[in-house]
């Protein structure tokens, strides 16, 4: 078996008084789908902020793509992350937000482009290609000279995931990416990702609560629960025979 592309060791994440995750453990393998569900405060978003390195962690280690993501080795000890190791290692990743982030005083064009040119020192000229190609995924070429403002939700949103993609991650990590959105526009959210999950080997954890959609697009499926997996696995098994009662009275919920 190749080594997972994300790995979470004993870790602890602490705010204040809350002891959120303790002696957490948790993985991923290369190319696997997996979408988060659980109730709201169980830790879900911190999971991907901690990956996205917008979060720091106060004990145990995450890897990720085997290296260890908040340290790094000197000699033969680890060390505190500095930010060029960070920075390295977000540049892995890519995520999508549930309100969009995008920058409002830009166009469409720029929000893409932005991040290629200035982390990753890409040509004006080249970073606009990749910009058109990647709002042709998104279905949006027409919209690469408008603003934020001037746009649906679910073009915003799609403007994100191009974003994201920009910076040509390995893993993608969607935070409730469809839960701002009205509900008529959560589809043509949903099929840009069910798109790239078919046709591009991405790593992709998702915290969503489109239940008929993680059930479709996951390999694996892991119930949060006050910072804890409570369970896991193939969504036939989750959605349909969960074993354990807080799951089923989540699910019920959703019905
Ligand atoms: P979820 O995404 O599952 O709703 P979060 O990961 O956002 O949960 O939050 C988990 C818990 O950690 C919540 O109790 C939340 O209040 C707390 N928390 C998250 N971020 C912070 C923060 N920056 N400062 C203090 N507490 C936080
Ligand atoms: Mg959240």
């Amino acid at each position: 078996m190749t080594s997972p592309i994300i790995e979470f060791k004993n870790v602890k994440k602490q705010f204040g008084e809350l002891a959120l995750f303790d002696n957490f453990n948790f993985s991923v393998a290369e190319g696997e789908i997996v979408s988060i569900i659980g109730s709201s405060g169980s830790g879900k978003s911190t999971l991907l902020r901690i990956l996205m390195t917008l979060e720091g962690i106060d004990g145990g280690v995450v890897n990720v793509k085997g290296e260890p993501l908040w340290h790094m080795h000197k000699g033969d000890r680890l060390v505190p992350a500095d930010k060029k190791h960070l920075r390295k290692m977000r540049n892995h990743m890519g995520m999508v937000f549930q309100h969009f982030n995008l920058f409002p005083h830009m166009t469409v064009r720029r929000n893409i482009t932005e991040a290629p040119m200035r982390v990753k020192g890409k040509t004006r000229q080249e970073a606009e290609r990749e910009a058109m190609d990647l709002l042709a995924l998104v279905g949006l070429q027409d919209k690469a000279d408008s603003y934020p403002a001037q746009l649906s939700g679910g073009q915003k949103q799609r403007v994100g995931i191009a974003r994201a993609l920009a910076m040509r991650p390995e893993i993608l990590l969607l935070d409730e990416i469809t839960s701002a959105l009205d509900p008529e526009l959560v589809d043509e959210v949903l099929d840009v990702i069910r798109n790239l999950a078919k046709e591009h080997s991405f790593t992709m954890l998702l915290v969503t609560h489109e239940m008929y959609f993680a059930r479709e697009i996951s390999d694996r499926v892991c119930f949060f629960d006050q910072g804890r997996i409570l369970e896991e696995g193939p969504p036939d098994k989750i959605f349909v025979a969960p074993e354990k009662e807080r799951t089923q009275a989540f699910l019920n919920a959703f019905i």
